[in-house]
């Protein structure tokens, strides 16, 4: 779906004024612009449209009122941040958020790495990718894998916890 397409499907991904909160007018680009490519291809389309399901059972003042303040990936996972929503929208996000955190940011496809420092997802492909891309002739010497945890092992203690 082009840009165009979504804000006339969902108008409250519109991009607004932080301060006013008003929608700016002919923009071409939405608040999803801002999510990882990755997951956007993953999962962007399919949280919008259960997000909107939810969203338009609101009383229209809270449908008016309604603003996306940023979506984005932090510590490897998605943040989407709003002015308000109800409890069924904010179970929505969190089932994508847990969905976001083994899908690689940079194809959709499942992740199988977590990289180290600035921590992200990845899939084998990306990884190694992005791992040549940073370190360029340096990644001969280096088995890129020693970059990252193995997703298993990162998200292991939290499960277990659960
Ligand atoms: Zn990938």
């Amino acid at each position: 779906m082009t840009n165009q397409e979504l804000i006339d499907r969902y108008p409250w991904l519109r991009v607004s004024n932080r301060w006013t909160g008003k929608f700016v007018e002919d923009a071409d680009w939405t608040e999803l612009d801002d999510m990882p490519h990755g997951w956007r291809v993953a999962f962007g389309e399919e949280m919008c449209e259960e997000l909107n399901q939810e969203i338009i059972t609101w009383p229209p003042s809270a449908q008016e009122n309604f603003r996306i303040t940023q979506i984005k990936e932090k510590y490897g996972h998605l943040c989407f941040y709003t002015n308000g929503e109800s409890k069924r929208f904010r179970e929505i996000v969190g089932k994508y958020t847990i969905k976001s955190k083994t899908t690689c940011i940079g194809c959709g496809a499942p992740a199988r790495w977590i990289s180290r420092g600035w921590i992200s997802p990845w899939c084998d492909d990306c990884a190694r990718e992005n791992f040549e891309h940073v370190n360029g002739s340096y990644s001969a010497q280096t088995p890129w894998e020693e970059e990252y945890i193995d997703i298993n092992e990162y998200y292991k203690p939290y499960e277990e916890e659960d």
